[in-house]
């Protein structure tokens, strides 16, 4: 594996401008997306992925073909597109080699420090070589480090063609950050077994279970009329709204929970009098739960129609993405090899939970099972973001090793 490749590589995919842009009515979302995805398909054609392509949303997809005839088909995956909550335009990246391990004062504003108090795991890459933004953009480490670790892996492989391992399919997706990474991924025509996504933070993290997720949007209906002839007349839907936010478990919230726990969180909130609408993310690892949670909102209605008289509450339940572990229990070697591989290599790992949801849970819902790897990000979304190469170095190394354990 070329370590200084893996690096230029990042270099170039950071500077294209990806940045997902909510509601745009297109898709990808932001033109960079198919601007990147187009030099991912020159790069992976020049290394020698010869059905290397683009699909008309953006989507780019190749074959490493294997070398070991009847190995399952194995895929590597991760995302184009950057998160919206920092600007990726104009992404000046800095390298800093054999890192001191102390806080950085970030060079385009000095306002911008990255800590250690912040952010321990900045002392642990001493002696490593990081990548920082100049502070006034993101990084966009979350996930064109995903993106150069697969295509340093397949020019690796390529190259070496002794190693041995099966047929491995890429797929780079786009507008993931804003919720839609696997609307038009075709699981059919990839074909595989088991794929691994390689967007997670830091080095080691085996994230095998993620929330399940429905989303609740609550509307509130009044009657309005002018407050000067309000008596008895008017209901007011707003202030029924109050009451229902009111009344929810205050210990059942994201402020309150962690770790295994779950939540309600009511995350957006508008009205008036005729009408008032809340919108509530319902979250829990445990999937029967969610319909539990969901019962807490509908008991909270019925109270505010009881204590507001003349209000009518509607609760609409959206089903988001399911827990990953769901489906893993379905392809226990997925898990089991990344485990494998990582001893392997003498890496230390751990097993993880994600208090959100990823590409993964969506692509192992829809029957390809696909835990998320660790790819070296750090501090994502802001501008403090970092990402570690020596990290990056090491994802490489453990795609490399699933491929073989595939393949044995
Ligand atoms: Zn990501």
């Amino acid at each position: 594996m070329n370590k200084q490749r893996l690096l230029e590589r990042f270099l170039q995919y950071v500077k294209i401008n990806t940045t997902a842009i909510e509601d745009s009515g297109n898709y990808p979302s932001s033109p960079g997306q198919l601007e990147i995805g187009k030099l991912l398909v020159e790069q992976m054609i020049a290394m020698g992925i010869t059905d290397a392509q683009q699909d008309q949303w953006g989507i780019v997809y190749g074959t490493v073909k294997g070398n070991v005839e009847g190995a399952p088909v194995i895929a590597f995956n991760s995302h184009v597109d950057t998160s919206p909550e920092t600007t990726g335009n104009l992404v000046n990246p800095h390298v800093i080699e054999d890192f001191d391990g102390k806080d950085i004062i970030l060079s385009g504003d000095p306002s911008q420090i990255i800590t250690v108090d912040d952010c321990p795991e900045l002392a642990g890459a001493a002696g490593k070589t990081i990548i920082t933004t100049d502070g006034k953009t993101l990084l966009g480490g979350d996930d064109k480090a995903g993106v150069a670790i697969i295509m340093e892996l397949a020019n690796d492989l390529l190259e070496n063609p002794d190693i041995p391992h099966g047929d491995i399919r890429i797929f780079f997706t786009c507008d993931e950050e804003i919720g839609h990474g696997v609307d038009h991924v075709d699981i059919e025509a990839i074909n595989a077994t088991v794929c691994y996504n390689f967007d997670g933070g830091g080095q080691g993290d085996i994230d095998e279970e993620t929330f399940s997720a429905d989303m609740a949007i609550i509307t509130f209906t009044g009657v309005n009329t002018h407050p000067a002839y309000g008596k008895d007349k008017m209901v007011n839907a707003s202030r029924a709204a109050g009451h229902f936010l009111a009344n929810l478990p205050a210990d059942l919230s994201p402020e309150r929970t962690e770790g295994r726990d779950g939540f309600l969180h009511p995350y957006t909130l508008e009205g008036g009098v005729a009408q008032a609408t809340v919108k509530v993310l319902i979250r829990d690892f445990d999937t029967q739960q969610l319909g539990k949670h969901a019962d807490i909102l509908q008991t909270t209605a019925a109270k505010v129609e009881e204590c507001c008289p003349g209000t009518k509450v509607e609760i609409e339940i959206i089903e988001q993405y399911r827990n990953m572990a769901d489906g893993l229990v379905n392809e226990p070697r997925a898990v089991q090899y990344a485990v494998e591989a990582h001893e392997r290599l003498g890496y230390n790992y751990k097993r993880t939970i994600v208090r959100g949801g990823t590409d993964g849970s969506r692509l192992t819902e829809l029957g390809l099972p696909t835990p998320n790897l660790s790819s070296g990000q750090h501090n994502i979304h802001s501008p403090l973001e970092w990402a570690c190469l020596d990290e990056m170095v090491a994802a490489v190394e453990v795609g490399k090793e699933l491929a073989k354990r595939w393949a044995e």
